[in-house]
């Protein structure tokens, strides 16, 4: 072996002896670091299963204030409606939404947000289903006036392009697409679930695993099928077995026992 070749195999072997040295120092600290990384690494997941909402891609990533809703009751509400607490607050084609009523919301990692308030049950909900080894995704939820108007629009003009007269393609909009003021998922208390492996907003989406038990679940988390096959006359909506809204664990275990509608449960219909 040539000298440089020896002082090069000193050298390495000196470092690898010091490496050595190292790691066994490191070995030492080892029980401390794990335990600190796995404690970390627990509260990480908590945080990351926590917010598994909205399909593939649901992931709370912060709350966003924009004002006050109040705790118990609902600003803006006209008279008679005064005491309706935030989780019943009906919104459908007779009873707009409260003026100025701006939710506090959770956004999800896909863009999508919901009431705060509503998000625990919502994330449960999720996960259990997920549980059980179905795949829903979130496709709509909280609005802000302006989306709506935006896609009542649309629809109006997609209708006026295939021939509707203006004033027929506005009444015709309007059984798909709820009048801007009129939706409930401007109280970001609404949500549409589909299942991941058929996303058509129609009929044949109640035959799907994640319908399936969704509705028969869905109860226990707080939420309805908001329009239920046989009540559009009651709601004002077409049947659509995707939207369900939030309207508290109690109220929700009475209206799927009783099988009524938002608006039967609250008498006003
Ligand atoms: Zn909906």
């Amino acid at each position: 072996m040539s000298y440089r070749k020896q002082q090069r195999y000193r050298k390495s072997s000196g470092k690898c002896r010091r490496r050595r040295r190292k790691s066994r120092k490191t070995c030492a600290r080892l029980p401390a670091a794990l335990i600190g990384t796995v404690l970390i690494l627990l509260l990480c997941g908590r945080v990351i299963l926590g917010g598994g909402i909205g399909g593939i891609t649901g992931q709370a990533v912060g709350s966003q204030a924009v004002a006050a809703a109040g705790a118990d009751t609902v600003p803006g509400q006209e008279a008679g409606r005064a005491e309706q607490a935030w989780n019943l607050v009906l919104v459908n084609p007779w009873n707009p939404m409260p003026e100025n009523y701006e939710p506090e919301l959770t956004y999800l990692r896909n863009g999508q947000a919901v009431d705060s308030r509503c998000y625990p049950d919502l994330q449960q909900m999720m996960d259990d289903c997920r549980a059980a080894g179905l795949d829903p995704l979130i496709c709509a939820s909280y609005r802000t006036m302006e989306k709506q108007e935006a896609l009542f629009e649309d629809k109006e003009a997609r209708l006026i392009r295939e021939g509707w007269a203006d004033d027929d393609a506005e009444t015709e909009a309007a059984k798909t697409v709820a009048v801007p003021g009129t939706s409930e998922h401007q109280l970001g208390l609404a949500l549409d679930i589909v299942d991941m492996g058929y996303q058509q907003l129609d009929t044949q989406q109640e035959n799907t695993p994640v319908q399936k038990w969704l509705m028969a679940n869905s109860w226990k988390y707080g939420f309805i099928l908001r329009y239920p096959t046989g009540k559009s006359d009651i709601t004002g909506i077409i049947y659509e077995p995707w939207h369900y809204r939030y309207v508290g664990r109690e109220a929700a275990a009475e209206m799927y026992e009783d099988k009524l509608c938002l608006e039967e449960y609250l008498g006003i219909n």
